[in-house]
């Protein structure tokens, strides 16, 4: 079943379309890599598919609904409910504690401190952080920030991962150690992931490898199949 499909999406911010016709799907608990060099639109591409910015032309679907259906009211609560984001710097509220970063969008959701505290030490608990609850973000690595980033995009049990870079600011090996914990626990949670990345390495953990090249995608990168870890 497809998650998350657009279809021909055109996005220009001036006289040169970032985007030139995007097609693609993602299906229910695939993990995607979307590819390319930089600049070619991924980022434009990742935020026109998680609702940050409104195509120009062509249409996003979450789970065949156009997401321009929706109100703006009900396209905020889908992000926030239905969408976990993770950036290459995980944005992490300096002055509050890692559990108290994690429990955010729960209490954004309406959900109760005691039931988001709880939720929150369980998720960085699956990400092997829950050293590191009581700790505000600058005392911990970047491997540690970034785990507590995954936490907080993982919490509300979203449909959707969408993680933009998530490594980049990591070296290879606390990378891929992210990588792989971030991978196997949406797996378990038959989260859906987007990847969006420039490193083949990172590529290498997605079922499945879309190129974007000069805002569209480039159809000898297709039909790779599985790339293999999974
Ligand atoms: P990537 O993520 O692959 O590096 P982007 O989606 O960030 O690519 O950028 C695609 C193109 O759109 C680039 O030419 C970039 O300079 C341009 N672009 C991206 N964001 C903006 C913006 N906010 N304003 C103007 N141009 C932008
Ligand atoms: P990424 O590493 O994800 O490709 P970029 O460095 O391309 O990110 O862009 C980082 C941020 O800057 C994004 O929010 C993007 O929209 C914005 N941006 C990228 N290119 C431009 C540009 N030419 N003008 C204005 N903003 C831009």
């Amino acid at each position: 079943m497809t998650v998350l499909e657009a279809r021909s999406v055109v996005k220009s911010y001036g006289p040169t379309p970032a985007l030139r016709g995007v097609g693609l799907e993602l299906a229910e608990g695939e993990v995607l890599a979307v590819t390319g060099p930089s600049g070619c639109g991924k980022s434009t591409l990742l935020h026109c598919l998680s609702g940050i910015l409104q195509p120009d032309s062509g249409e996003v679907r979450y789970r065949g609904r156009p997401l321009d259906a929706y109100s703006e009211a009900d396209r905020t609560r889908l992000r926030r409910t239905e969408f976990g984001v993770l950036f290459q710097f995980g944005q992490l509220v300096a002055e509050i504690s890692a559990a108290e970063n994690v429990a955010l969008p729960l209490l954004l959701t309406g959900r109760s401190r005691a039931e988001a505290r709880t939720a929150a030490r369980d998720q960085l608990d699956r990400l092997g952080v829950a050293e590191a609850a009581e700790s505000r973000p600058g005392q911990l690595s970047g491997g540690q920030q970034q785990r507590v980033a995954a936490a907080r995009a993982l919490v509300t049990e979203p449909g959707v991962l969408f993680a933009d870079e998530p490594t980049g600011a990591l070296d290879q090996l606390a990378g891929e150690k992210l990588l792989g914990e971030l991978v196997r626990t949406a797996r378990e949670r038959g989260t859906s992931v987007l990847l969006v990345t420039h490193a083949p390495v990172v590529a290498a953990y997605a079922d499945r490898e879309v190129v974007l090249h000069d805002g569209v995608v480039d159809a000898s990168g297709l039909g790779t199949g599985r790339l293999g870890a999974g």
